[in-house]
C-alpha cells in the first residue's frame, strides 16, 4: 500500500522496465497496478510497451475503476487487478506478465506444487490455474480473483501470470521468482532427474514462512 502518489508511479515504471528487460512481457503485453492507502489504483495504460512506459502515462482510478487522473485509456485487465483487490485489502501491488516459463506451464491448465528448491517451497508453494477466460472478461477475473486470499501468484490458463504483495515490488519479485524456478526445473529435466525437497526440508520451510508470515500452501516434497 502507498502513502504518495510519487512512490506508487515510481515502482510501477520500474517495474514495468524490468519484466520487459528479463522477457516476461513482450510488445504491449502486462500490466501493473499499485493501490494507494485511500483506496485508489494507479494502472498501465493500454497500448503501451512496459519498457518504454513513462509516470506521466500512468492512470489513477477509483476501486471500481472510474477513471480520476491521466489521459491514457487504462488497462483492458483492469476487472482483474480491482476483483483481487477487493479480495484482499491488505494488498498494494500486482503484477500480470506472460514470461516463457509461466505461460508455457499455464498451458497445460493445471498448478504448479513442486518443492525443487527452497526459494520454490518459500514464496510459491502451491500455484493453482485459473481455467481459461479472454483477456479482459469479467469471467477470468472472478475465476482468478479468490486465489489471492491463500497463495502468492496464480496461472491463467493459455495466458500468463498474476503475482500480488503488499507492494508493487513484492509482487514483481514473486513473478521472477516464478520465471526462474521454471528455469531451474527446465534444467533439471536437461540433468535428468527431478529431485524435491524432503519432508523433514519443508517442515524448516513453513517454520521460515510463518515467521515472514508468508501465506502459500505448502508444496508437494519426496517422502524420503
Ligand atoms: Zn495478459
Amino acid at each position: 500500500m502507498y502513502k504518495n502518489h510519487a512512490d506508487a508511479k515510481r515502482a510501477i515504471v520500474e517495474a514495468g522496465k524490468r519484466l520487459y528487460k528479463n522477457g516476461y512481457v513482450a510488445a504491449n503485453d502486462g500490466n501493473i497496478t499499485a493501490r494507494m492507502e485511500d483506496g485508489t489504483i494507479w494502472c498501465t495504460p493500454t497500448g503501451v510497451s512496459k519498457g518504454s512506459m513513462t509516470e506521466d502515462m500512468l492512470v489513477r482510478v477509483d476501486e471500481d475503476g472510474k477513471v480520476l487522473e491521466g489521459k491514457r485509456q487504462v488497462s483492458s485487465e483492469i476487472m482483474l487487478h480491482l476483483a483481487i483487490y477487493r479480495e484482499s485489502p491488505k494488498l498494494g501491488g500486482i503484477v500480470h506478465a506472460h514470461g516463457p516459463g509461466a505461460t508455457a506451464w499455464a498451458s497445460q491448465g493445471k498448478p504448479w506444487d513442486k518443492a525443487i528448491s527452497l526459494d520454490a517451497a518459500l514464496h510459491l508453494g502451491i500455484v493453482p490455474c485459473a481455467p481459461f477466460a479472454i483477456t479482459g472478461s469479467r469471467a477470468l477475473a472472478e475465476s482468478a480473483a479468490p486465489f489471492c486470499r491463500q497463495h502468492t501468484a496464480v496461472f491463467l490458463e493459455h495466458h500468463g501470470s498474476v503475482t500480488w504483495g503488499q507492494d508493487v515490488k513484492q509482487a514483481l519479485f514473486r513473478t521472477e521468482v516464478l520465471e526462474h524456478t521454471f528455469k531451474v526445473y527446465a534444467n533439471m529435466k536437461i540433468f535428468g532427474e527431478i529431485r524435491l525437497l524432503s519432508q523433514r526440508e519443508l517442515d524448516e520451510v513453513e517454520e521460515v514462512k510463518k515467521k515472514y508470515n508468508i501465506r502459500c500452501p505448502r508444496a508437494i516434497g519426496r517422502d524420503r
